[in-house]
C-alpha cells in the first residue's frame, strides 16, 4: 500500500526560496512512488501549481476558514484554496488550535467547509504532556475526534486523513515510543469503528507527526496501522526530506 508523507512548512520561506527548495527537492524523488503532499502558505500555491504539474505530488493549505465568505479580514475560504489548486487542507493542528484559539465546533464547520468543496480534510488530533501522564490521552482524543467529525456521512471518511500528533512531540524532538503510537493507533481506529463502522476504521489513513527526522522516521513508517508521516521541521531540508519520501 502506497504511504503518504506530508510537510507542513508551517510559516517558513518565501515563495522564491520554496521555489529553490524544490530545485533541491524534486530531482530526489524523480522515482519515488510515496504519496506526497506539501502544506503551504497560500502565498506559495502558484509555485506549487506550476511546478508539481508534471507530478504527483499534491498540495495543500495549513488552515481555512470556517466561514464560506464575507467580512473575515484576514481569512481564507475552502473554495479560494481549492480554486489555485489545493487538494487537501490541515484542520486543527495544534498550533492554529492554540493561536488562533479554535473551538471544536468551529473545526467540525471548517472540516464541513471543506467537503463541501472536493478539498481533502488532514485532521491533526494529539493529547497534551499531562493528559498522556494522567492517561487521559484516548478520552481527549475521542473528545476531538467526535467533534470533528460530527454529522458526516460515512462515506466522507474517505477523504480524510487522520494525523496523530501528540502536542508535546511537536517541534520538541521528544516522540512517544513505538508501542504507545500502536496503541494510540489501533484506540483511533475504535473510535472511528464506534462512531462509524469496522470498514471504516480499517479503511481510514493515519499518520504520524511529531519531530520526526531522517534518523528516526524509519521505526514510525513500520508501525501496525500507521499509512505515513506528517513531518514539520524536517521537511526544511530538501535532501532530508526526499530522503524521508523515498
Ligand atoms: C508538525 O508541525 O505537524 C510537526 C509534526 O512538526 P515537527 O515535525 O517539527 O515536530
Amino acid at each position: 500500500m502506497k504511504k503518504f508523507v506530508i510537510g507542513n512548512f508551517k510559516m517558513n520561506t518565501t515563495p522564491l526560496q520554496f521555489s529553490s527548495y524544490l530545485d533541491e527537492f524534486l530531482p530526489r524523488i524523480k522515482e519515488c512512488k510515496t504519496n506526497i503532499i506539501f502544506c503551504i502558505p497560500a502565498t506559495h500555491f502558484h509555485v506549487a501549481k506550476s511546478r508539481f504539474d508534471a507530478t504527483n505530488i499534491k498540495f495543500g493549505a495549513q488552515n481555512i476558514s470556517c466561514e464560506e465568505s464575507g467580512a473575515f479580514t484576514g481569512e481564507i475560504s475552502s473554495s479560494m484554496v481549492k480554486e489555485c489548486g489545493a487538494d487537501y487542507t490541515l484542520i486543527g493542528h495544534s498550533e492554529t488550535r492554540r493561536r488562533f484559539k479554535e473551538t471544536l465546533e468551529s473545526l467540525n464547520q471548517k472540516i464541513i467547509r471543506a467537503l463541501a468543496v472536493n478539498l481533502k480534510v488532514i485532521l491533526c488530533i494529539g493529547e497534551t504532556k499531562y493528559e498522556r501522564s494522567t492517561r487521559k490521552t484516548k478520552l481527549s482524543l475521542k473528545r476531538q475526534l467526535d467533534s470533528a467529525l460530527k454529522g458526516l456521512y460515512e462515506n466522507e471518511l474517505k477523504n480524510i486523513i487522520i494525523a496523530y500528533e501528540p502536542i508535546w512531540s511537536i517541534g520538541t524532538g521528544k516522540t512517544p515510543n513505538v508501542k504507545e503510537i500502536e496503541t494510540t493507533v489501533a484506540d483511533i481506529r475504535a473510535i472511528i469503528s464506534d462512531s462509524f463502522t469496522q470498514r471504516s476504521a480499517d479503511k481510514i489513513n493515519i499518520l504520524y507527526g511529531g519531530s520526526i527526522n531522517e534518523s528516526n522516521f524509519a521505526q514510525f513508517v513500520k508501525i501496525k496501522g500507521i499509512n505515513g508521516l506528517l513531518v514539520g521541521g524536517a521537511c526544511l531540508n530538501p535532501k532530508s526530506f526526499a530522503n524521508i519520501c523515498r
